[in-house]
């Protein structure tokens, strides 16, 4: 007897065996290379979700039998403790129909239904229903699948190669009575997976053991080659049965395995289908008589039968829960398995087995199996899903779209910026435009001749910098930099403006202490990357605060005054301020040191901003026809007048009241990194709002104004970053987030960013336009250097950026360089042409 059982007796190690194969095996299914030989099939179901517990609303089943049609009406209450009712009717399925022309059975099935809903005499007449069709489909979409074969006790005419959806809704649609809408062909394994209950955590995986075995699980969508989408997860129904048809099995087979197989209808195929109505021919094989003797050892054999089952399968459900572990790039998965059919409900020790065994064979994972709720609840639950991710959709849709440009709207914004700009060049008109178009009295590029020590200041953005530059021949090293970061508090950035000067010159002072060159009186070029009236290279008069700064008695005032009184105040060393500097001059400048076809200087790091070299003769602001000059658009202040009011979308209008400044510096509010984050949040708001997000419940976290760092945005668009990494970020910012949810808010990100990059682009193209007429160019070349951590760091922005260049700009051809610390070493290069000047002045 024990010999006879022994071949039975699969050790750990084997089972360990098993899975790896079954591994391999799911990976070919899995790979568009192999997927159409492989023997686990690995088919799309083409599910999206589990159940979130959210799903509300009255859905139809159609479950189609081998004997009978079920009709089913399903009703979910979509509150905390989802309530799930039920009413249901069976109707046999005469040998007529099962035979007949398909057309029959498609008018049979939509009597069933009409016949059912009738009965119910419900004032609802709208329903969406999902299909279980159990034969061999081509499933291409949710709601699409082309039968291959019948099988079974059906046979029908002219449906084999057909959608049976549209057979269906054919049927369906031949009365006006209700309007029903077949949105899901649905399998048992997977209705098997959906059935269970939400509440206990996900449920990502389906099992079946009946007359056959089949398992389900929702993979990353990105591994399932078949599919278009990459994005999210997607169920696959594993076909598992046929593992082994290759081969793979046999050395683990034992000699009952080939008889039985020799016996079976399929030789060769389904050789995992043992199930524990095979021990009695097994018995039968090995001779035995039905004595009490039989019968304690036929209890044997059944057991050893059944225990080998359960271990082949649990070989096969560490596969996959190890496969699902893995490609999400977990250390843990928890999940919980649903499963169905014959076997598991006969038998508990095949239960606690498969349960112990998979804890062995997969100990990185967490797995509970759950008893599935019958396939008709499943069914209704991937209708349900459907249903909710579908208008879910529909609401994502019509948030984001208000959000996408189209080209035509580009040129728009091309064409308005251009008109913004001849008004503000113009003496009569300038106060009419947004943009200030301010003279900079910068009216060469460097030569590369400029030599010496400069001090420079970088103030305006997330930090105050100053910098020793040292300037020397191209041979000797170019420009070296020496510099020190000091953070500027809010309390000082929004007090009096005295003391912002006063803790400037002190970090100045702190500097020059370091340096060891506290009585040495360095040249000095100020970066100041804020609106100002210049009168000549040395004086500012602050026009405005922008991003966030708000020091009081400045505005009117000339900074660099401001800056000689506090050092008078602290009187203890002398400055020497030869230029104030924007820092999209600073950048052009620097960058022109490199390329002499440098003509504009573009930023979008906190603000955003750019300058371009304007012909004197059209600077109507200022005396003087001959040569250049350089011009600061202040472009972040496009719109103020209104003339963008259309691109406005009601999350601009939020983060534009909850600034520091309303109604000011409208367009760097829908580009630059102090405010996309926000923009982002304010939509993600809107969005758990309409219940597409977070499962409708709002965090604390997320109400939280600029919790949503516009670096996020960055890494969250990274290229290749898996959901898990997504979550990650998320679950940093205090947010609990599902994959669905993760999927979203990138999308979200992407939205915001891009639409940031192509009005960036569209400004750009407007000024490069505006140059190449200047000239009267056919074909302008000409090099844009752009500063800004939002252009360097983000993985989309300067690509898309450069593309809505392309495309609005055909006749320009720009290049994009990148300026290497454009605010410090620009405003050295500024103070060191000043300085050539000038001794050529004296000279
Ligand atoms: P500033 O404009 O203040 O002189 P930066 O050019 O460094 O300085 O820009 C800083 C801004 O860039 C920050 O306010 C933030 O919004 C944004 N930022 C920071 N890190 C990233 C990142 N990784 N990706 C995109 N934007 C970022
Ligand atoms: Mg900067």
């Amino acid at each position: 007897m024990q010999n006879s059982l022994r071949p039975l007796c699969l050790s750990l190690e084997t089972l360990h065996r098993v899975k790896s194969r079954m591994l391999e095996a799911m990976e070919r299914g899995l790979s568009r290379r192999t997927h159409s030989q492989a023997t686990v099939r690995m088919l799309p179901a083409f599910i999206r979700s589990t159940p979130d517990g959210t799903e509300r609303g009255e859905f139809l089943v159609l479950e189609l039998g081998d004997t009978h049609l079920r009709v089913l009406l399903m009703e979910l209450s979509g509150d905390t403790d989802q309530r799930v009712t039920m009413k249901e009717r069976c109707f046999p399925v005469p040998d007529a129909i099962a035979q007949g022309p398909g057309e029959k059975l498609f008018a049979f099935l939509a009597t069933c239904l009409w016949e059912f809903l009738d009965g119910l005499h419900m004032p609802k007449t709208d329903f969406e229903l999902g299909f279980s069709f159990p034969f061999t489909c081509r499933q291409t979409r949710l709601d699409q699948s082309y039968l291959i074969s019948w099988s079974k006790r059906f046979q029908c005419a002219g449906v084999e190669g057909r959608d049976v959806v549209v057979l269906l809704q054919d049927a369906i649609n031949k009365q006006d009575r209700y309007h029903i809408k077949v949105i899901a062909v649905v399998n048992d394994t997977t209705g098997t997976m959906m059935s269970c209950d939400a509440s206990a955590g996900p449920c990502e995986v389906g099992l079946v053991v009946d007359a056959g075995t089949n398992s389900c699980f929702m993979a990353e969508a990105r591994h399932v080659e078949v599919v278009e989408e990459s994005e999210g997860r997607m169920g696959v129904v594993t076909e598992w049965g046929s593992f082994g048809d290759d081969g793979a099995l046999n050395d683990m087979l034992s000699p009952y395995d080939l008889q039985l197989d020799q016996a079976s209808l399929n030789p060769g195929r389904q050789s995992e289908q043992v199930g524990l109505a095979t021990a009695r021919r097994v018995l039968r094989a090995l001779g035995l008589e039905a004595s009490d003797q039989d019968c304690f050892n036929m209890q044997q054999v059944c057991k050893a039968v059944c225990i080998r089952a359960a271990g082949l399968c649990a070989a096969g459900l560490a596969a996959i829960v190890s496969h699902m572990c893995r490609n999400r790039e977990l250390s843990r998965l928890k999940t919980s398995v649903a499963v169905d059919g014959a076997v598991f409900r006969a038998h508990a020790k095949f239960s606690q087995t498969l349960q112990q065994l998979v804890k062995q064979l997969a100990p990185e994972c967490d797995v509970t199996l759950v008893q599935a709720e019958g396939s008709s609840k499943g069914i209704g639950m991937v209708t349900a899903v459907a249903s909710r991710l579908a208008a879910q959709r529909l609401q994502v849709n019509q948030t984001l779209a208000l959000l996408q440009l189209s080209p035509a709207a580009l040129g728009t914004v091309q064409a308005l910026l251009r008109r913004e700009m001849e008004l503000g060049l113009k003496k009569e008109t300038n106060a009419m435009s947004s943009v200030r178009m301010l003279p900079t009295y910068i009216c060469a590029t460097p030569d590369g001749s400029e030599r010496g020590d400069f001090l420079a200041l970088d103030l305006g953005g997330t930090n105050f910098r100053v910098l020793l530059v040292k300037v020397g021949s191209r041979e000797r090293g170019g420009v070296q930099i020496i510099s020190e970061v000091y953070s500027i508090p809010p309390h000082v950035a929004q007090g009096p403006g005295s003391q912002l000067f006063d803790h400037i010159v002190e970090c100045i002072a702190d500097f020059q202490t370091k340096q060891g060159m506290m009585g040495q009186t360095l040249p000095l070029g100020f970066t100041f990357s804020f609106p100002c009236q210049q009168t000549s290279l040395d004086q500012g008069i602050l026009l405005s605060w922008t991003k966030g700064f708000n020091a009081s008695g400045c505005v009117g005032q000339d900074v660099v005054k401001l800056l000689r009184e506090a050092v008078k105040r602290k009187n203890h060393f002398a400055l020497d301020v030869v230029a104030i500097v924007n820092d999209t001059v600073g950048t052009m400048m620097s960058c022109g040191y490199h390329d002499p076809n440098c003509e504009v200087g573009l930023i979008v790091g906190t603000g955003t901003n750019a300058c371009y070299m304007e012909q004197l003769r059209n600077v109507g602001t200022l005396a003087g026809e001959e040569g250049r000059m350089c011009i600061n658009m202040e472009w972040g202040a496009f719109g103020d007048n209104g003339c963008l009011d259309a691109f406005f979308t009601p999350f601009d209008r939020q983060v534009d009241e909850a600034s520091l400044n309303p109604g000011r510096q409208r367009f760097e509010k829908l580009i630059s990194g102090m405010y996309l984050g926000e923009i982002v949040r304010r939509i993600l708001l809107e969005l758990t709002d309409k219940g597409c997000l977070f499962r409708g419940r709002l965090s604390p976290k997320l109400q939280t104004p600029d919790i949503f760092q516009t670096k996020f945005l960055s890494s969250i668009e990274s290229d290749g970053l898996a959901l898990r990494q997504v979550c990650a970020i998320l679950e940093e910012l205090g947010l609990h987030v599902s994959c669905e949810d993760s999927v979203l808010v990138r999308e979200v990100c992407q939205v915001v960013a891009r639409r940031a990059a192509q009005l960036c682009g569209a400004a750009v193209a407007a000024v490069v336009e505006k140059i190449r007429e200047n000239r009267s160019l056919e074909q302008l070349a000409v090099t844009v250097g752009v500063d800004g951590t939002l252009y360097k760091l983000h993985p989309h922005f300067a690509q898309q950026v450069q593309e809505t260049v392309r495309q609005l700009a055909p006749r320009c051809s720009v290049t994009f360089l990148q300026s290497e610390d454009g605010s410090g070493k620009g405003a050295a290069l500024i103070a060191a042409v000043a300085c050539r000047v000038a001794r050529h002045q004296r000279a």
